[in-house]
């Protein structure tokens, strides 16, 4: 089954075809020069939605989309939904590490986690979206770590693993993610 994949990020479809394989066929939105919907919801399920709703509406394909973020504790969630603009709109992961860093300086408490929504929406109006939700718990460390993957994976520390999810390789990374746990629970919906 052919679905489009409501993201611009090239490593979000990146994990999601490594996490998919022959399950599902998924297309980036890119593809179809579909721009980034406008994320005015204040939860993650409700941005999966729009962006799921948004790139089934401009493609006529079923759809995928994840809303996805890192809540700290000992900043009250934040970043959570804002995760991808907490430096604002032209926000790079670099930017938004160093006012993550910046903002836990000195901080003692420096659990977080990765939280995950994925909806699969079958058609624009589809009143019965799947949902489904994954988490990664860890730790903030005080500097970066690691080349791989995206976002905050580099300060993102797991203390089982004793790494930083930067420093996992994406195989290892897609067996234990919030994006993975999450895209589990959508099969065992599916089924
Ligand atoms: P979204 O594309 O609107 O869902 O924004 C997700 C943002 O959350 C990303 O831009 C990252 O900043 C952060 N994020 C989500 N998943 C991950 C991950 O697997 N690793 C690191 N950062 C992540």
């Amino acid at each position: 089954m052919r679905y489009i994949l409501a993201s611009n990020n090239d490593h979000k479809l990146e994990e999601f075809r490594a996490l998919t394989s022959t399950l599902f066929e998924l297309v980036g939105q890119q593809q179809f020069n579909i721009p980034s919907a406008e994320e005015t919801g204040l939860t993650f399920v409700e941005n999966a939605l729009i962006k799921a709703r948004h790139a089934s509406k401009l493609s006529g394909l079923p759809a995928i989309a994840d809303d996805s973020g890192l809540e700290v504790d000992a900043l009250g969630g934040r970043p959570g939904i804002y995760s991808a603009r907490f430096t604002g709109d032209a926000a790079t992961d670099g930017d938004n590490v160093s006012k993550l860093l910046a903002e836990m300086s000195g901080e003692e408490t420096r659990n977080a986690r990765f939280q995950c929504i994925i909806v699969l929406l079958k058609h624009e109006l589809d009143p019965t979206p799947l949902i489904a939700h994954g988490t990664l718990a860890g730790e903030i460390l005080t500097e970066p770590r690691g080349q791989a993957g995206f976002g905050y994976d580099p300060v993102f520390y797991l203390p089982n693993l004793n790494k930083t999810v930067a420093e996992l390789p994406a195989q290892e990374k897609n067996e234990i993610s919030h994006r993975a746990r999450a895209f589990h629970q959508l099969l065992s919906l599916l089924e």
